[in-house]
């Protein structure tokens, strides 16, 4: 399994860190719009552009809109010209992604800290909180308001944010390799309010809940699941930037994923859901490893690409308990 995490060469400093020096700046929305067409023409995509005039500046779409009926208007911006430019150069140049150089990212209803020692959440993972609610909808013995959940490999916590906020009353685990990792998911716990709720633990997948093991009703992970050969020809804007660690499951994409599943018929507690991000062909495999392991149930879910991306499966609800599953 991969360990090494790569970060970027040049740590960009996040514009919201407390020690950037953000210079406001007022003209007019004629010149913004011109200036903007002038950056346009460096290169990148024009929505990624946007994205962080908006992150950046506080210049939302639909001020944007406004501008071009009045381009008399005078609009002011978070940051000067000067600042966001030197981030959209980085970010065509040496294409580092613009959440690290701004330093969060918007996920559900979360603003979240991300940096290069974490994997900028997805929007498809989005889905993962919603597919956990619908399981646990279900399963009124196992959703008690004392509900206890793990999120194996949280990076910058964002499952484990969703969860906790979808679960109120839960007690949360958020396991990852990476104590920077650990430490950014802690930040964006803190940040919500929901540090007293989740505990963040250091360790290797189902390993690190050990003491746990046969009294987890819902456990979620997005692992790496991208084959390493996969990986090496991603957008530089991910390859050379993101945690390899976060991406990258091996050969065929699926070793986390075959730890996850081996472990899972012993940490879940009777009737407990095992649920899985995964590559966009990985879902019968998926499905294959959870099988193996005698978990039942089992249900392939679509992302909002209308790509299999997710599948849960459960610990039989009449499983005895195998003495391997005492706590340790
Ligand atoms: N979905 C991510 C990507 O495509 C990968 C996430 C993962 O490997 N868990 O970049």
């Amino acid at each position: 399994m991969p360990v090494e995490c790569h970060a970027s060469a040049t740590p960009p400093r996040p514009i919201l860190s407390e020690d950037f020096p953000a210079v406001e700046e007022h003209l007019t929305a004629g010149d913004f719009l011109a200036w903007r067409q002038d950056l346009m023409r460096w290169g990148g995509e024009p929505g990624a552009l946007d994205w962080l005039l908006d992150a950046a500046a506080g210049i939302t779409p639909a001020r944007l809109s406004g501008m071009l009926l009045h381009p008399a208007t005078v609009v002011h911006l978070r940051c000067s010209r000067q600042q966001i430019a030197d981030l959209w150069r980085q970010h065509v140049r040496d294409s580092v992604p613009l959440q690290y150089l701004v330093g969060h990212c918007f996920w559900r209803d979360f603003v979240l800290e991300v940096g290069p020692d974490v994997l900028i959440p997805r929007p498809e993972t989005e889905t993962m909180v919603d597919l956990a609610l619908d399981l646990m909808r279900d399963e009124e013995s196992l959703a008690s308001d004392a509900l206890l959940w793990a999120d194996l490999g949280t990076g910058s916590g964002c499952l484990a944010l969703g969860l906790a906020r979808a679960f109120p009353g839960s007690h949360g685990l958020a396991v990852d390799l990476s104590p920077a990792a650990l430490g950014q998911a802690q930040r964006n716990l803190a940040r919500a309010g929901l540090h007293n709720c989740v505990r963040v633990i250091q360790g290797n997948w189902f390993a690190a809940v050990k003491s746990w093991w046969g009294v987890l009703p819902l456990v979620v992970a997005n692992p790496p699941y991208i084959p390493s050969g996969v990986v090496d020809h991603l957008d530089p804007v991910v390859r050379d930037h993101e945690p390899r660690l976060a991406l990258d499951g091996g050969g065929d994409g699926l070793a986390c994923i075959r730890s996850i599943a081996m472990e899972a018929p012993r940490a879940l507690a009777a009737g407990g859901w095992l649920l899985l991000e995964h590559h966009h062909d990985q879902s019968q495999a998926v499905m294959d490893l959870l099988a193996h392991q005698g978990l039942v149930d089992l249900q392939s879910h679509f992302d909002l690409e209308g790509q299999r991306r997710f599948v849960c499966g459960r610990l039989s609800p009449s499983a005895p308990s195998l003495p391997s599953r005492s706590r340790s």
